[in-house]
């Protein structure tokens, strides 16, 4: 969130609170002492905007250390298609102790939470798949904080288990390995951790930190381990929210409901979200009428960390989206209003549809900084690639590599690289048809290169180029 602020990468901050001797991760909550430091480090100026500034977003607003309480960790599921995301979805869905008791039905509306034998809850993401984490992401909604690779033990890393890993390394989230299929023949899930050595993910038993785990979602077993392992990593990461103030949450699904009208499902971040609650979310408003958590029932309330349906908006807001409880419905329309205008501008004035324009575009502005999306054909181009454009960045002009990995030119490089405006390069490979088809419609422009000095060089004539004779 504080990254998101301040326009930088999370990972960028995670890696400078990390040297400052505070292992975090991207979701978790920091002190204001240390926003203040790293806001400072990072070299913006603080400014702490009052409640009475019509630009909510830009608040930087942290709760007090002993305000936080912990709360459950929010894990999303991802993995190469078929390997059995949703099956382990709906197998770890039946550990919940309360969903039998309740005679509740299984409603899917995005996300649900278990409540554990011990009492304590996860809260896992119903969406599985990088496309939705990766969508999220890109509009600036870090509300993952571990993610769980599944890997079919049959059929070892494939693509999207390699593009997972990278989207989760991007991230800057913790990784827990699931094994799948141990039950099938041919199961080796041996030649899965050392593939997976390739990828620079260490799994425990190849003497590593990444946790890893056999299951199997068919046959329901290992799901105890991995539960336990999920439960360790959210102790080591310390998860804290203050539930004792107005709700801020995210959009984890929206949709218009026949009978209901619009309906979104919302991630409570921090806070405790409440019925007649007078709210914004992305360009939407309204007042909670009611809330409908993931077993079909009415609640009154929701807590950090709780998925919940909501009833009562003005219309369907966007996953990703940021829901704000506020003081009253002037405030909230007003809000509502003004974001819906920043979004209109923002679409027309900074989407550049090629390197050319999007320097003509920094040209106007002071703040320079531009977002890249790196594709290359080997591990090594890329480390290669993104090391020589980190290299040419100056105190004027910075860029800013969104997300780099090896293979072909998918549909989720451009999901990211439309919503940050950024162009996607490619050296050595190419886009998909149905990536073509987004980027046209997103006008993301593709760049392809061959040789790293021209790719280098283009880049940096033209940032020489439009920085003008006195840079
Ligand atoms: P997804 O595409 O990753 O969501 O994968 P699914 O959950 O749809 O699973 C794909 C196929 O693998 C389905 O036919 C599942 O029944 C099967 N499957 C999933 N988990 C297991 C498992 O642990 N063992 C076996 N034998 N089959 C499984």
């Amino acid at each position: 969130e504080l990254a998101n602020r301040m326009a930088e990468k999370g990972a960028d901050l995670v890696k400078t609170l990390f040297k400052m001797g505070m292992p975090v991760t991207m979701t978790q909550t920091i002190d204001q002492d240390t926003a203040e430091l790293l806001v400072t480090e990072f070299g913006h100026n603080l400014t702490r905007v009052s409640d009475s500034d019509i630009d909510i977003a830009a608040d930087i607003e942290m709760d007090a250390e002993d305000t936080l309480k912990a709360r459950p960790p929010v894990v999303t599921i991802m993995g190469h298609v078929d390997h059995g995301k949703t099956s382990l979805l709906d197998a770890l869905r039946g550990t919940d102790v309360v969903r039998g008791e309740a005679g509740g039905i299984t409603q899917h509306i995005g996300a649900y939470q278990v409540t554990l034998k011990d009492k304590s809850k996860i809260t896992f993401l119903d969406t599985p798949g990088h496309e939705a984490f990766t969508q999220m992401r890109a509009r600036g909604a870090d509300v993952t904080d571990i993610v769980v690779l599944v890997v079919a033990a049959d059929d070892g890393l494939m693509p999207q288990t390699i593009e997972a890993i990278n989207h989760t390394k991007a991230a800057g989230v913790p990784m827990i390995v699931a094994i799948n299929k141990i039950d099938k023949d041919g199961a080796n899930p041996q030649k899965v951790r050392e593939r997976l050595l390739e990828h620079e993910v260490i799994v425990e038993e190849m003497s590593g930190d990444v946790q890893d785990v056999e299951v199997s979602a068919l046959k329901k077993t290992g799901l105890d381990e991995l539960i336990e392992k999920i439960q360790l990593q959210a102790e080591l990461l310390d998860l804290k929210a203050n539930p004792d103030r107005a709700a801020e949450g995210t959009v984890i699904e929206g949709k218009l409901d026949k009978g209901r009208g619009p309906v979104a499902t919302i991630l409570v971040n921090r806070g405790t979200l409440k019925i007649g609650d007078i709210f914004v979310v992305g360009a939407e408003s309204g007042k909670v009428r009611a809330l409908v958590d993931d077993k079909g029932r009415q609640i009154k309330e929701a807590g950090p960390a709780m998925p919940v349906e909501v009833l009562g908006l003005s219309g369907v807001p966007l996953a990703g989206d940021p829901l704000s409880v506020v003081e009253n419905e002037a405030r909230a329309r007003e809000v509502a209003e003004y974001r819906k205008g920043v979004k209109t501008d923002k679409r027309t004035t900074s989407v550049p549809a090629s390197l050319e324009s999007m320097f003509s575009a920094l040209k106007e502005k002071q703040a320079i900084e531009y977002p890249l999306v790196v594709k290359a054909d080997t591990q090594g181009t890329v480390e290669a690639i993104v090391g020589a454009i980190n290299k040419i960045s100056t105190d004027l002009i910075k860029a800013r590599v969104l997300h780099s990995g090896v293979g072909g030119i998918t549909e989720s490089d451009v999901t990211l690289a439309g919503a940050s405006g950024a162009p996607i390069i490619g050296f050595n490979v190419r886009p998909n048809a149905k990536a073509r088809e987004i980027a046209e419609r997103q006008k993301v422009a593709f760049k392809y290169y061959d040789v790293i000095y021209d790719l280098i060089d283009e880049i940096r004539a033209g940032m020489a180029g439009e920085l003008g004779p006195e840079a």
